[in-house]
């Protein structure tokens, strides 16, 4: 056996690490992509700080040809589903059990909760005094009171954060929310693409975060084939309040008599605003940074603020224009003082922002690398751009949890209601500038692992007996150590070899597995593409197939490879269908290809076997002369029917004869309605929604594709679904498979070659060129006291605890819940260990090891001060989005609200320090969870608008699925980035705002994006030179609206502008297709639905709202 010490031992392959050239891919996620970087081999020696690597000697190729104009919509399946073959029989990790919605109890029904009035005042800054703790803005009518835990004061380097705090704020509704539209489709001309990631945010303000606090209102046939021979055409697709220092909630309102603290009489402004406000400052999370107890500095005015209580308030300036300052009376203000009608609203900047925390963090964290090395550090936000150090835990891209400090006791852990589940991405693509995993070849004695529970050795196993036993970390068991992998350890107790081996220091790491880790103890075979193209009229008529096979012929260039091999060992083969199947035959030794016909659809077969997988440089001529011919040969079809399962069926039994896994890429158009197995009929009902019987939407209408995805799992068959619908096609239904099979669905509704193709053909580059890893399994070992209990994905389970993947990509997240199944130790800690086998593109039997080390607390701050709200929407989003397949919506969103409300009541009750009930207290690292959850519960899925088709909702509903964080992240929470307001010359991207219809000015333009949708709005004041600039137009009136791609002018905001759309797209795995909104079009409405901070049509709260709606839930469950 030996790990690759100083002399790198080639394993089988030639080469460890992987090398996938390709198309430029870029990054997502807000951090620097890359194509597997091919790491060297080299000398693995040294501690941490630094493995050697070489640079990635990655080939980058151009794109293939073509690229045409954009197209539309989105994608996105999941599943579940299993077997077992990790060898021998494992222990460890309990059944999964299946969680339903059903946690809690109902929550109250939410409406629309009156706002209260809200005065809100910011805490005065004082230029030269002691820095203010904290902010807060007090809401009047229900007395509800908002803030957040504090945080240690800073220096007051300025700023406050956030725009200007002002008093008067509207509550409730901000004016024109936006509308509810359906999925952007259909558009013209794309642009370009870009790639590469974009840079390290520069710091736009350095002031550290500083506690918050606000205060709300509360409130069959022969088997033959029919013909062969040369392809022949046609042959065969409250009181008054003002400001108050410090987050200390003002009293109730009742206290207070009305104008007690007002100033002034009634007619004159009421000041509403500061210059000098620090504003709202963000507190630092106590997991970063010295901890910090829950709410330091509570209480304690601070320093050269007003005594509350008397308020006189001088006179302050008037706060910055808005874009609607329109004051919306609140019927119960009439008792109110005159002067303080205008105050009724809660100020949205006295509320905890996305975007201050996201540039907090960019600022602290992004500037230092990540190191692994200290057991329970939260990482840096999936916003942060930064860098990691592998050194003993597996970086965060590929492992994030809940909380990285977890309860001791299952009591705790009920009381707290804080899920603890992990996001693991076991393939997550890196940045450049870090090694992948490390290959360890152990050779024909395989990896070493404990005997008991199968844990593979990892830098937490501990060597005793001088080096002769180890004890397992997970389970405790005392193991033998093989001669040949003896090494003495040094004074405290550490092998002397720790350094030089991957799985004795590092967090991340590769093992060659043996032939007992293989499918009928045999070698695999590399695996093999087959790409099913439907021929029908549709398919035709729209360009696709066209498109399609021209395409093909230099995308196949580009297949994955790897270890620097040449050529791809992956092998390609062609069927077309319509109600019937063709199979090409393309052997090299032919002058053209071969096309059989199997028109017995119900008893799928496979007409050839010799010449129907091939390698592409072999039978390129075949090749390229086969997809020439095909759009040929259907051009006049007449055929509308489809079938879809035989299709399935037909690659997963080709894959089967040839003995290898692989991936099925099918295009596919309509409803397969044709007489065959899976057929389905049209079972769409929109008056579905809102009643019991809305889950049947979501399911599938026939068990057959459950039975299918289950024969493609157990042979490695991984199915890739691109969907180009011009009606219904249930989506919930044709996308089971793939989703139980670790496969992709991309949706392309009313495709057009022109206007759709930018988008499809880079959504299906990429889709080709990733590296895949087939005839996976993955299992999530845990140390005693808590194990999984539930699992979220894109994947097939047979069991309670092998996650089986046909195929797994780089893009795909697996969330894992964990439970208590006894106490656990705060010494020791827990960790986790994802262990996932798979087959390489090359056919090399592999072992991904990830390990993970938590700490555990007896104190519940501890846990409040370490979680991470971004992984927590994760897990609540893939929960919710699971749910709705069982139980209706309305009971789903409930469950959220009250989960919510009851982690919240929980950190009040337990960790905050005592304060009036009327205030709302958010622990820091949570102070997001309200806005977040309100995205999710107004998202598609849960709450649809009149526009969501039964097809979009399903598609979004799997795509979340197989989200990892920074994903769901923007998914739910969209960026919007105003585009005139920073120089020209800045390089970097410009800093967002809040995607509220509130912080658009009609005097510029902004980009928003999702990850699946990409808007530009163009504001009707925007200056001429800037219409000009970007659209060569004179005037905004002569702006076309729902324009998808912008002139390429020679001007520096132009080609900012088309640079920023480039980096915006070059992040994110699927293509965004631009859409150009004016304001007060009515394309408008599509745009508004995403400014998620609003109310939205479909009756979605707004952020405020459902903030006071929230403050009312954690009431009652204090009370
Ligand atoms: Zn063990």
């Amino acid at each position: 056996m030996n790990v690759n010490q100083s002399a790198p031992p080639v394993p089988p392959f030639g080469q460890p690490q992987p090398v996938y050239p390709g198309y430029h891919q870029s990054g997502y996620g807000g951090q620097p992509g890359s194509t597997a970087p091919p790491t060297s081999y080299g000398a693995y020696n040294g501690p941490v700080p630094g493995y050697q690597q070489t640079p990635p000697p990655g080939v980058s190729r151009a794109p293939p040809s073509s690229e045409a104009p954009p197209a539309s919509t989105a994608q996105a399946p999941c599943g579940q589903a299993a077997y077992g073959q990790f060898g021998q029989g494992d222990v460890q990790n309990g059944p999964s059990s299946t969680v339903q919605m059903q946690r809690f109890p109902g929550s109250q029904p939410f409406g629309s909760v009156p706002l209260a009035p809200v005065v809100s005042q910011p805490a005065v800054l004082q230029p030269f005094g002691p820095p203010p703790t904290s902010a807060q803005v007090t809401a009047q009518l229900a007395g509800m009171q908002i803030s957040g835990a504090v945080a240690p004061a800073l220096p007051p380097v300025g700023l406050g954060y956030g725009p200007p705090t002002s008093l008067a704020s509207a509550s409730g509704s901000f004016p024109n929310s936006g509308l509810y539209g359906s999925y952007p489709q259909g558009q013209a001309p794309p642009l370009s693409q870009g790639q590469g990631h974009l840079g390290a945010q520069p710091p736009q303000r350095s002031a550290p975060p500083q506690a918050s606090s606000f205060t709300s209102p509360a409130s069959g046939g022969p088997r033959m084939p029919s013909m062969t021979g040369p392809l022949l055409p046609g042959q065969g697709f409250g009181g008054p309040s003002v400001s108050q220092p410090n987050h200390v909630s003002s009293p109730p309102p009742q206290a207070l008599p009305p104008g007690s603290q007002m100033t002034g009489p009634p007619g004159p402004p009421p000041p509403m605003h500061s210059s000098q406000q620090p504003g709202y400052q963000l507190q630092q999370n106590g997991s970063f940074g010295p901890a910090r107890g829950p709410q330091p500095n509570y209480g304690s005015p601070y320093p050269g603020a007003s005594t509350f209580g008397s308020q006189p308030g001088p006179p302050q300036p008037l706060p910055p224009k808005r874009l609607d300052p329109d004051a919306i009376p609140s019927p119960q203000l009439n008792e109110l003082p005159p002067q303080q009608k205008t105050r009724h609203r809660i100020d949205p900047d006295a509320i905890p922002s996305p975007i201050q925390v996201i540039e907090d963090d960019r600022n602290n964290r992004g500037s230092e690398p990540f190191v692994t090395g200290v057991r329970g550090q939260v990482p840096p936000l999936v916003t942060t751009n930064f860098l990691v150090k592998d050194q003993g835990n597996a970086s965060p891209r590929y492992i994030r949890c809940t909380s990285y400090n977890i309860p001791c006791t299952s009591d705790m852990a009920k009381q707290a209601q804080v899920p603890l589940a992990a996001v693991i991405k076991p393939l997550a693509r890196l940045p450049p500038e870090e090694a992948s995993p490390y290959v360890v070849d152990h050779g024909e004695s395989g990896p070493l692992r404990c005997n008991r529970c199968k844990a593979y050795m990892c830098p937490f196993m501990q060597f005793i007996e001088g080096g002769r036993r180890f004890q397992c970390c997970f389970c405790s068991c005392i193991n033998d150590v093989p001669p040949q992998y003896f090494q003495h350890l040094d004074h405290t107790g550490k092998r002397v070899d720790a350094y030089d081996r991957p799985e004795l220091s590092l967090g991340s790491y590769e093992f060659l597995a043996t032939v007992d880790y293989c499918k009928n103890n045999k070698f695999p075979s590399p695996p093999a593409f087959i790409f099913m193209i439907d021929v029908s009229y549709n398919a035709i008529r729209s360009g696709l197939v066209r498109l399609l096979c021209e395409e093909l012929k230099s995308l196949l260039d580009f297949l994955p490879r790897e270890g620097g091999a040449e050529e791809s060992a992956i092998r390609v083969g062609f069927v077309t269908y319509n109600k019937v199947l063709h199979f090409y035959n393309v052997k090299s030794s032919l002058a053209q290809p071969q096309m059989m016909v199997v028109s017995d659809v119900a008893d799928m077969f496979v007409p050839l076997l010799d010449g129907f997988l091939v390698n592409v440089s072999e039978s390129r001529a075949v090749i390229t002369s086969l997809l020439d011919q095909i759009p040929e040969m259907f051009a006049d079809t007449r055929e509308t029917e489809t079938v879809f399962a035989p299709v399935i069926q037909a690659g997963m039994e080709a894959l089967k004869a040839a003995e290898c896994a692989g991936k099925l890429f099918l295009f596919h158009t309509s409803l397969p309605i044709a007489e065959a197995p899976g057929k389905l009929k049209n079972r769409d009902d929109r008056k579905l929604i809102n009643t019991d019987k809305e889950k049947t939407l979501f399911q599938p209408q026939t068990g057959a594709y459950q039975t299918l995805a289950k024969e493609c799992v157990a042979q490695g068959c991984c199915v890739d679904l691109f969907l180009f619908p011009n009606q219904y096609v249930d989506v919930a239904t044709l996308s089971v498979v793939p989703q139980l099979t670790g496969g992709s669905v991309y949706k392309y509704a009313c495709f057009q070659v022109e206007n759709d193709q930018e988008r499809f053909l880079s959504d299906l580059r990429r889709d080709v060129q990733k590296v895949v890893g087939f005839d996976a399994v993955m299992r999530v070992r845990t140390s005693t006291g808590i194990r999984a209990v539930d699992f979220f994905g894109a994947f097939y389970m047979s069991n309670t605890t092998d996650v089986e993947l046909a195929g797994l990509d780089g893009d795909k997240t697996v969330t894992v819940e964990f439970k208590h199944d006894d106490r656990l130790n705060e010494e020791s800690g827990a960790l986790l260990q994802c262990a996932l086998l798979y087959t390489s593109c090359a056919g090399q039997r592999r072992l991904r090891i990830h390990n993970l080390a938590l700490n555990c607390c007896t104190q519940l701050a501890d846990l409040y001060r370490n979680c991470e709200t971004d992984t927590l929407i994760n897990y609540m989003a893939k929960f919710a989005y699971r749910g709705v397949l069982n139980s209706p919506v309305k009971t789903v969103r409930d469950t959220l609200i009250t989960q919510c409300a009851q982690i919240l009541a929980c950190y009040r009750k337990n960790c905050a320090s005592p304060s009036s009930a009327g205030q709302l207290i958010l622990p820091e690292c949570m102070k997001l969870l309200p806005v977040y959850l309100n995205c999710v519960l107004k998202s598609d899925v849960l709450q649809p608008g009149a526009e969501v088709t039964t097809d979009d909702r399903a598609y979004v509903r799997q795509l979340v699925t197989s989200m990892d964080v920074a994903e769901t992240n923007v998914f739910f929470y969209p960026r919007l980035l105003p585009l005139t307001k920073s120089p020209i010359e800045s390089a970097t991207e410009p800093p967002a705002v809040r995607a509220s219809e509130e912080r658009l000015s009609n005097g510029d333009i902004y980009l928003l994006e999702n990850g699946l949708n990409l808007f530009l709005w163009v504001g009707a004041s925007v200056q001429q030179g800037v219409v000009q600039s970007l659209f060569s137009v004179s005037s905004f009136s002569q702006i076309t609206s729902g324009l998808s791609v912008l002139p390429v002018l020679d001007n520096p905001l132009s080609k900012k502008v088309r640079g920023l759309i480039d980096s915006l797209r070059a992040q994110r795995s699927r293509y965004m297709k631009l859409i150009v909104v004016k304001q007060e079009d009515k394309l408008e409405m599509l745009f508004k639905h995403f400014l998620v901070e609003d109310k939205s049509l479909s009756g979605g709260a707004s952020y405020v709202d459902f903030l006071c709606h929230m403050h009312k839930e954690i009431r009652q469950l204090l009370s």
